[in-house]
């Protein structure tokens, strides 16, 4: 139990962890996230950096103990290291005991130290694919070059890198093992994720990518010992450990998986929408009580509050029909993933 968690939703849930999304743009056009033309919201429309700091910071003073930045590509959002290097001061005074980010890796190069300065010790970076050509296919617009010597910047900064891969049918099927063993060798956590139904992605065949996790795990037993772990971060990941390399393997599952019970996260957009639950449509609100009351956040503090008392029980989705049940209308780069 969390110390002095001062935001309890209807379900008893402590919520400490905020993940928030600082743009909707990004440098990359990943075919299961984003269409290629994307229209992206008007700048004036977004959470100033002042605004974002204000925000995040009011989360922490009512108990947030885990802070994640995401996106969007949140690296590519402009001044953002200003950010960031706003929030030590709460990790300074210990009332924020984590703060990390998701990035598609391609401005690692230039930030890694900066974020180590920061006080960021884990980034997860999203890497689908080790070859060039497939990664190109896949982001539309990233160069496998650029991220991977970003992956090398983040490592040589000291930090401590879990890569992300969505598990996608036909597609990186045959790189299980090459993954695999590309992350023990650079001593690196991995997690699968499965395909979500989120926003509409163009021509993309969202059930053709999908590729059960569970087959994912079975293909891995059949090479390594596989050991559960209790761990549980309060989202859709379990892990197990590789008995042979003594590495960390996770999987995001939240089409198969009930994990709605220990939910301890929020999420907000780059608009300041907050977002109680990722398979839900419910939001409110939290940009107006910011802009119409500057110097006051009390206004801001009572609308966190509401919304945390709506926040619902579990999400809906569900692929078991055959069809896509529970299909959320906006993009995984809209609520940052
Ligand atoms: N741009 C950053 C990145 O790619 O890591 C952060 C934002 S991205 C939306 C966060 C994560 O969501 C990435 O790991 C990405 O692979 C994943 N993602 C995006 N769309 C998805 C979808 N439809 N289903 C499952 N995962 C998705
Ligand atoms: Fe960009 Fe990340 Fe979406 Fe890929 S998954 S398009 S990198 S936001």
């Amino acid at each position: 139990m969390e110390q002095n968690p001062r935001l309890i939703d209807p379900f008893q849930r402590a919520i400490t962890y905020l993940r928030v999304s600082v743009t909707d743009r990004c440098d990359f056009r990943c075919v299961y996230c984003m269409s290629e033309n994307m229209t992206f919201l008007p700048k004036k429309q977004l959470l100033t950096l002042e605004e974002l700091d204000r925000l995040c910071s009011a989360f922490i003073d009512l108990g947030v103990q885990k802070l994640r930045i995401t996106g969007g590509e949140p690296l590519v959002r402009r001044g953002i290291m200003t950010f960031f290097e706003g929030m030590k001061r709460h990790l300074d005074a210990g009332t924020l005991k984590e703060l990390t980010l998701t990035t598609n890796g391609s401005q690692l190069e230039k930030y890694a130290t900066d974020l180590v300065n920061s006080g960021v010790k884990r980034v997860n970076i999203s890497l689908d694919t080790l070859d060039e050509k497939k990664f190109a296919e896949i982001t539309r617009w990233g160069r496998l070059a650029q991220v991977l010597r970003g992956i090398d910047a983040a490592l040589a900064a000291g930090l401590r890198v879990k890569i992300n891969t969505v598990a996608l049918k036909g597609f990186n099927e045959d790189e299980l093992f090459a993954l695999q063993e590309w992350c023990a060798n650079r001593n690196m956590d991995l997690t699968f994720i499965e395909v979500m139904p989120m926003g509409d992605i163009g021509n993309e065949d969202r059930l053709g990518q999908y590729w059960s996790l569970k087959d994912l795990r079975a293909r891995l037993a059949e090479k390594f010992s596989l050991v559960d772990l209790a761990e549980r971060s309060g989202g859709p990941a379990n892990y197990v450990r590789l008995n042979e390399t003594g590495q960390k393997i996770g999987f995001i599952t939240p089409l198969s998986h009930n994990f709605c019970e220990s939910c301890n996260r929020v999420r907000i957009t780059c608009t300041g929408e907050i977002y109680t639950c990722l398979g839900q449509e419910g939001k409110a609100d939290l940009r107006a009580p910011l802009r119409e009351s500057p110097q006051d956040d009390a206004p801001l503090i009572a609308a966190i509050h509401a919304a945390i008392g709506t926040k619902p029980k579990g999400h809906d989705f569900d692929y078991s029909r055959g069809d896509v049940a529970g299909q959320m209308t906006r993009h995984m780069s809209h609520t940052g993933g």
